[in-house]
């Protein structure tokens, strides 16, 4: 058992180079009580995402990183570290894979049950690539849906004058209400635990929270009336409200749902239950929990149904919600759109996606240093300089400084460069760790979510992710993962992420070259293969990568 875990900060290494210093300092940032969902149990996010096998694990992969040299790599399977190798300096310091598990063993149950001996781990994407900066990282991608929503939807960037109802504020979901106050709409977002309420009361991404749906709608009223931005959260479960709101006739703008459904033990809290009493049933009782939660599910999932039919703009958040409700016998749950093909391939097909960064100083000034490097130097990307300046006043930081914003192919070089070279300049004080979430433009296979509807079918080819992993390990990337089941669940998806070290050197400068520029071009190139024509268009304006069919 470990006490509160916060990663070291300053310029002091306590290991032998930044790539390992940055490893060890973010799988402990992962695991901050500001930032992980249960540290105790080093489940960082989504359902029982970790960030180490086990508590021994753990401190056995502190230990391999002190010790690890400059030219030495770091295997970890499955949260646990199984082995250090001589490699090369311009070598990852450390290569994850976690939850791989052979296709025709990739069900719940026998992953589960893998898991629950202690042979596997659940990593979800940044959880167990330890590269999870808290809410925020959700909270760029749930802005850019939305405000990809806006303009498809109702012709404009901005959610003025309308609401969205919505469930969940765990980890992810906790970013749903900011992120519509942000693009200027009204949340109504139901939550089921006090405690994940009054989370989000304190970071300031909500800003009312009540027990009754009453109280809610004439808080939701006032505020659409009068065209201003409020996020609200109602305490209750998301199958019970959404079928009263049925039941009452009353039809919102839009409706989504991100709780944890995916993961049917702990994920979904069927109706009746308050977090507790969930817990005790099913483990007193397995078989028929899991039939209620399936009931549950159905039940919210036909209330979408009618709303969309109402003329709400409903969409699946990436957590098989539509899924679950289909195994629970409702057949009708695909007519539910994803988010992704409805509103943010038009941004993976250019090679864009969730690009991040943290201070390793822990200095919030190096962070916002940055900021204003990026609204100097991108002035022809409004849309980018303007995320900048709403997240630089709006974002509460957990845990270690970081900021995240949607770049695209040859964007993400320019700013990994930029700040490279302000860490050899001094003006910010330490360097900069920089990654991306996996739910990315080339580095994952998810056919209910990232890679639904693909123009040529596909949609569950899973050589892609496969390669960006590959690729990413030999243009230099500090670190680079490979996980399976991450955001839709066990069988569901394969997909890789990496984190580059800025440390201000010349070595650093020149793995950037490649590893930014090779990361986003495999999206780019992934997509072109599929037939979008604007991957293609990307290519033909002039790339750093060779292709024999554009
Ligand atoms: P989480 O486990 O931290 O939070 C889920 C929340 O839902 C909890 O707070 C829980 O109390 C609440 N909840 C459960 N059942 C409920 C019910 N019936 N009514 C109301 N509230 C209920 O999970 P998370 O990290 O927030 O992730 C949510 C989902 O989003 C997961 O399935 C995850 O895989 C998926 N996800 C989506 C994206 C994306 O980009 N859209 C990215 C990663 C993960």
């Amino acid at each position: 058992m470990m006490e509160e875990i916060h990663a070291p900060r300053g310029i002091k290494l306590n290991t032998k180079g930044w790539g390992q210093e940055a490893a060890l300092r973010l799988l402990m940032n992962n695991l901050d009580p500001m930032v992980a969902k249960d540290p105790k149990n080093l489940i960082i996010y989504g359902g029982k995402g970790k960030a180490a096998r086990n508590w021994e694990a753990f401190d056995k992969i502190i230990q391999s990183l002190k010790s690890l040299e400059n030219d030495e790599t770091l295997l970890i399977q499955s949260g646990k570290p199984v082995g250090i190798f001589k490699t090369t300096e311009n070598s990852p310091r450390v290569l994850i894979v976690n939850a791989q598990i052979v296709p025709r063993w990739a069900t719940d149950d026998i992953f589960w049950d893998l898991e629950a001996r202690g042979l596997t781990m659940y990593g979800q994407m940044t959880a167990g690539s330890w590269i999870y900066i808290g809410t925020q990282g959700i909270l760029q991608g749930t802005y850019e849906t939305l405000s990809a929503l806006a303009k498809k939807e109702f012709g404009k960037y901005s959610l003025r004058g309308k609401w969205v109802l919505s469930s969940g504020l765990g980890e992810m979901g906790g970013a749903q209400p900011l992120a519509i106050k942000m693009n200027e709409g009204v949340a109504l977002v139901v939550e089921v635990d006090k405690d994940k309420i009054n989370r989000r009361l304190r970071d300031k991404y909500l800003d009312e929270w009540t027990d009754s749906l009453d109280r809610a709608l004439e808080l939701k009223d006032k505020a659409v009336k009068s065209g201003t931005s409020i996020s609200i959260g109602l305490l209750g479960n998301a199958a019970t409200i959404y079928d009263e709101l049925v039941l009452r006739k009353i039809v919102p703008d839009v409706v989504t749902d991100q709780t944890a459904a995916h993961d049917l033990n702990l994920g979904y809290i069927p109706e009746g239950y308050d977090l507790k009493g969930a817990y005790e049933y099913r483990d007193s009782n397995p078989s028929d929990y899991k039939k209620k939660v399936y009931e549950s599910i159905v039940k919210e999932v036909k209330a979408i149904i009618w709303f969309k039919e109402s003329g709400s703009k409903v969409f699946d958040y990436g957590n098989n919600l539509r899924t679950r409700a289909r195994e629970g016998g409702y057949s009708r749950a695909f007519e539910i759109p994803g988010y992704v093909p409805a509103y943010l391939r038009d941004l993976f097909t250019i090679g864009s996606g969730p690009f991040r960064w943290l201070a390793l100083s822990g200095e919030p000034n190096d962070i916002f240093a940055i900021d204003d490097k990026i609204i100097e130097n991108f002035t022809e990307d409004e849309h980018l300089v303007n995320w900048i300046k709403l997240a630089k006043k709006m974002v509460h930081f957990q845990g270690l400084p970081a900021r995240i914003c949607y770049a695209k192919y040859g964007q993400r070089e320019r700013l990994g460069l930029l700040m490279n070279e302000m860490v050899r300049k001094g003006e910010v004080s330490a360097p900069i760790a920089i990654g991306r979430d996996h739910h990315d433009t080339g580095s994952v296979a998810s056919p209910f979510r990232e890679t639904e509807n693909m123009k040529d079918g596909s949609d569950a080819i899973a050589d892609w992710p496969i390669l960006n992993a590959l690729l990413n390990a030999i243009s230099g990337a500090s670190w680079v993962s490979v996980h399976h089941g991450g955001g839709t669940g066990i069988g569901n998806s394969i997909h890789s992420g990496l984190v580059i070290v800025a440390d201000g050197t010349k070595s650093a400068e020149e793995r950037i070259k490649r590893v930014l520029n090779a990361d986003p071009a495999s999206g780019v190139i992934r997509h072109a293969d599929a037939g979008y024509q604007s991957s293609i268009d990307v290519i033909k304006k002039g790339v750093k990568f060779r292709t024999p069919y554009f």
